[in-house]
């Protein structure tokens, strides 16, 4: 098999990517849909053409590649893969209005490093879909600048940082209206602490009834009104919120995450201050800031 990414590091640890790299999408995972093919991939509700016009259907659903070596492919396999694939199949066998299946707490933390990896490797600014039409990597966050330590312990065998929040909510398998309800929102703030980017950060994809939230927070906790709710859930570092078939189905308009704008430079000290209360839909870190007259 030839090089898919010749001279590009690997995205763990900057060695020799082999082959094909890794995929971002297990080829398990893709081969979970075959039945329901043929897929043409949209971007705004809009079908992708490729250069002649024709619509970009593949017969299968399109996976989606980073550079890797093969030391941390197979790291991944085993301490990623392995410990995620029966759960995440019984995650994929939800049809019609069955409710999600209860995990259970081995299970929760079976899955919770590949939902990281997949949501992180996916907006890694080196990702490549197979399909060409969705080349350049067209979401947001694709090219915002990607912080090593996201990722870093994923060859490792060792559990994600606490700094990650993992949030779960059910989706409608059918397509659903525009959401014209009451929206809600909470700031993810850019902080700079003394000098240092903490690099919060937020992804989200979604698969077969499941929508997944990652948050990168360092040292500011998150109260997630859905999940007071009890109409998400949270899945790491600590479960919290309903069983995953208590779940109700909740419109993706409903509530997001809002990145914020320009940095917010702080000390240690006005950190520590502002950190007090967790993030929340009532407040406006920026605003709470600038509202400390510092
Ligand atoms: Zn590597």
């Amino acid at each position: 098999m030839g090089d898919r990414f010749p001279g590009e590091p690997c995205v763990l640890c900057a060695g020799v990517n082999h082959g094909v790299g890794e995929h971002v999408w297990p080829a398990w995972f893709l081969g979970e849909f075959t039945q329901e093919g043929p897929f043409t991939p949209h971007k705004n509700d809009v079908p992708l053409v490729r250069r002649d016009g024709s619509a970009a259907t593949a017969p299968s659903l399109q996976g989606l590649h980073v550079p890797m070596c093969e030391a941390c492919n197979n790291a991944l396999s085993k301490f990623i893969e392995l410990p995620a694939k029966a759960v995440v199949r019984r995650l994929l066998s939800v049809t019609g209005n069955s409710p999600l299946p209860d995990l259970s707490p081995a299970e929760i933390a079976g899955v919770v490093p590949w939902l990281l990896k997949v949501g992180l490797l996916m907006r890694h600014p080196l990702a490549q879909h197979d399909e060409p039409v969705m080349r350049p990597h067209q979401d947001s966050g694709a090219l915002a600048p990607f912080y090593p330590g996201w990722t870093s312990w994923m060859n490792q065998g060792i559990a994600p940082p606490a700094d990650f929040s993992v949030f779960v909510s059910r989706r409608s398998l059918v397509r659903e209206a525009d959401f014209d309800g009451a929206r809600q929102g909470i700031v993810v703030p850019h902080v700079i602490v003394d000098g240092v980017d903490l690099r919060f950060m937020t992804a989200g994809f979604g698969f077969r009834g499941l929508d997944v939230t990652i948050v990168w927070h360092p040292g500011w906790a998150i109260e997630h009104p859905l999940v007071t709710a009890g109409r998400a859930a949270r899945l790491w570092p600590s479960v919290m919120g309903p069983q995953l078939s208590q779940l109700p189905v909740v419109h993706p308009g409903e509530f997001r995450f809002i990145d914020a704008g320009g940095p917010m430079c702080a000390s240690s000290a006005q950190f520590k201050a502002m950190t007090v209360l967790p993030l929340s839909v009532d407040r406006d870190p920026v605003a709470a800031f600038f509202g400390m007259g510092t």
